[in-house]
């Protein structure tokens, strides 16, 4: 019976799609999450605390994730990713009339902000910020156009048939077989003068911070075979990434609760 359900399971896995795929792993949201609630100044950590009730932001930052089920939900699915081929920039690209990654940070910050949405809009938005900063920090959220955030872009993964968003999603992180907690408390060390500057940023410069990368994260050999070699060259970019997302979330909520 266990098997059957598992193959019914198997067949219903959808196939590659940016909008269904575009997200980091559960992990790397809870990370960002929780490294962020480092960084609260005190007020903002009594009104998150005040719209989230016992819900921590590590696990409020997966919520965007599972309303992905949810038809209701399905004109959400834009909104985790964002556009900008190479040589662009964000204000010259066609405007997806759905919304994008950058264009709902920004709506969400200025609706919190604003102070006027009900409590279950604002935890909604909330929780789906959380979720967003995440995502601007996997650079493949900012697609190059070419490869649906790199998800066409198929790869062997430790000879497991994979791909580049996937890889950047889960596999390097789920690999190191840390729990969220774990992973925070090895990453979450950066100086009082990266914080500073790191927080010192719009969602403007996290979207060209990720265009940058692309040179390195599509550094792929030609058999397009990948494990040990690209998960060491990268993990220092990718922990990096991690702790930026934290760090600047943090910046943002205190902007939006802080007083
Ligand atoms: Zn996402």
């Amino acid at each position: 019976m266990v098997f059957i359900v598992l193959i019914a399971a198997l067949l219903l896995v959808p196939a590659d799609d940016l909008s269904n795929n575009n997200v980091w792993g559960q992990n790397g949201h809870r990370i960002v999450g929780d490294i962020a609630t480092d960084y609260l100044t005190t007020d903002a950590r009594k009104e998150i605390d005040r719209v989230l009730g016992h819900e921590s932001m590590a696990i409020a930052s997966t919520w965007m994730d599972e309303i992905k089920s949810d038809p209701a939900y399905d004109h959400t699915h834009d909104w985790h990713w964002v556009t900008i081929p190479d040589g662009m920039t964000y204000k010259e690209t066609e405007k997806n009339p759905n919304g994008d990654l950058i264009n709902s940070i920004r709506t969400f910050i200025e609706e919190l902000k604003s102070g006027s949405l009900s409590a279950e809009e604002e935890k909604k938005k909330l929780r789906m910020l959380i979720h967003l900063v995440g995502d601007i920090h996997q650079p493949l959220h900012v697609g190059n156009g070419k490869d649906r955030g790199g998800n066409d872009t198929k790869v062997e993964w430790f000879y497991d048939d994979s791909n580049l968003h996937r890889v950047w999603d889960s596999e390097i992180i789920d690999d190191t077989q840390l729990s969220y907690t774990e992973f925070s408390a090895a990453i979450n060390h950066p100086s009082d003068q990266q914080i500073e500057s790191w927080q010192n940023t719009d969602v403007i410069d996290w979207a060209n911070e990720a265009m940058e990368l692309r040179d390195q994260v599509y550094n792929l050999p030609e058999d397009r075979e990948i494990g040990y070699k690209y998960q060491y060259e990268n993990r220092d970019l990718l922990d990096r990434q991690l702790l930026k997302g934290g760090v600047r979330l943090a910046g943002v909520l205190n902007e939006i609760y802080g007083k």
